[in-house]
């Protein structure tokens, strides 16, 4: 999953560690690398060239010095991928009344596998889940979310004959009451028409979901920002979940793309397995993009090599017999 950005972006913090002197060549080839590896990711090049003016400019800026500007570049970098990955999604559900959750997405991406990951995700928390299949259009989708649930021994609600989503609805009722999760599996199509939006309109209203999740698979890349703007426009979607993040190098494009059309990611589903799916939280991706901890652990890991570079002067010196009072000063 973006093993490459994540390579350059660790290379690019060690390389800022490690300067020396920031003088303007090596800035200029921290940049290049850093900008090539997003654009490869399918971050959008507007971003990009935001995001790397400002921290040219910062590195350039004679008046912060030594380690603290080192600090401050791996700060601002960090706080600049952050801010483009977007918020985090806070998914808490009502341990008094019902949750329902309801998946939208065009067809193959991701809805119904995800339905399974989800139950799974929620039933190992103490969640009662069950699933409703509610595509009409095709009658294999429930079938297939049926087989699914079984194999999770989620309980599944489906009818495949009926072309109704709404008496599919009625007819489970009573027996969906006993609850905690429901999941609603919608019908795709292959792209977003008006019939597909009075279709998921009419659910909204019978099944009052309280999560609407757009579901959209990380190949799309930048597509992701239109297909979220014009579900956006049509339906209240409260989440994205970005799906197959685990077969593309480009899910730069469509992890920034929902931050761009101001809707949070929350979940990735990084597999076809029913465990590969991750609660998103922008921070602790970076993190592991990054492949530190935390910031702090990069501030420390800085300070370390600051510390090491100087003993390592010290020692030089004395070598040499060139110990100065100001070499042994303490700090
Ligand atoms: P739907 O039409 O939206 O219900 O899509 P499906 O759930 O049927 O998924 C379409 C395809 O994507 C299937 O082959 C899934 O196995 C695959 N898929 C879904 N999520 C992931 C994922 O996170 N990683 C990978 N590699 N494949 C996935």
């Amino acid at each position: 999953m973006l093993e490459k950005l994540s390579s350059t972006l660790k290379r690019t913090t060690d390389k800022i560690a490690n300067a020396i002197f920031l003088d303007k060549n090596l800035v200029d080839s921290i940049i290049k690398y850093l900008q090539r590896a997003l654009i490869e990711a399918d971050v959008n090049v507007q971003l990009v060239l935001e995001l790397t003016k400002k921290i040219k400019q910062s590195a350039l800026d004679e008046r912060i010095k030594g380690l603290e500007k080192k600090e401050h570049l791996i700060k601002l970098l960090h706080d600049e991928l952050l801010s483009i990955l977007g918020e985090k999604k806070e998914i808490i559900l009502n341990s008094k009344k019902q949750n329902v959750f309801m998946m939208l997405g065009l067809y193959g991406a991701g809805k119904t596998t995800t339905i399974g990951k989800l139950a799974l995700y929620y039933s190992k928390r103490g969640q009662k889940v069950c699933a409703v299949g509610l595509d009409v259009h095709r009658p294999a989708a429930s079938e297939q979310l049926k087989q699914l649930c079984d194999k999770l021994n989620i309980p599944s609600f489906i009818s495949p004959e009926e072309k109704s989503p709404e008496k599919i609805w009625d007819k489970y009722k009573n027996e969906l009451k006993k609850y905690s999760l429901v999941l609603i599996d919608t019908a795709g199509r292959d792209a977003l028409d008006s019939e597909l939006i009075k279709e998921i309109e009419k659910i909204n209203k019978f099944a009052k979901p309280t999560e609407t999740f757009l579901v959209i698979p990380a190949d799309i890349g930048q597509t992701a920002k239109t297909q979220t703007q014009t579900f956006k426009s049509a339906i209240k979607i409260t989440g994205v979940i970005i799906t197959r993040m685990d077969s593309t190098a480009k899910a730069g494009g469509a992890l920034t793309a929902s931050a761009e059309a101001k809707v949070p990611i929350a979940f990735i589903g990084t597999g076809e397995k029913p465990h590969d799916l991750e609660h998103f939280n922008p921070e602790s991706f970076l993190s592991r993009l990054l492949g530190m901890g935390d910031l702090q652990s990069l501030m420390e890991k800085i300070e370390s090599i600051a510390n090491k570079k100087e003993l390592e002067k010290t020692q030089k010196n004395l070598e040499a017999g060139k110990l100065t009072l100001r070499d042994v000063k303490p700090n």
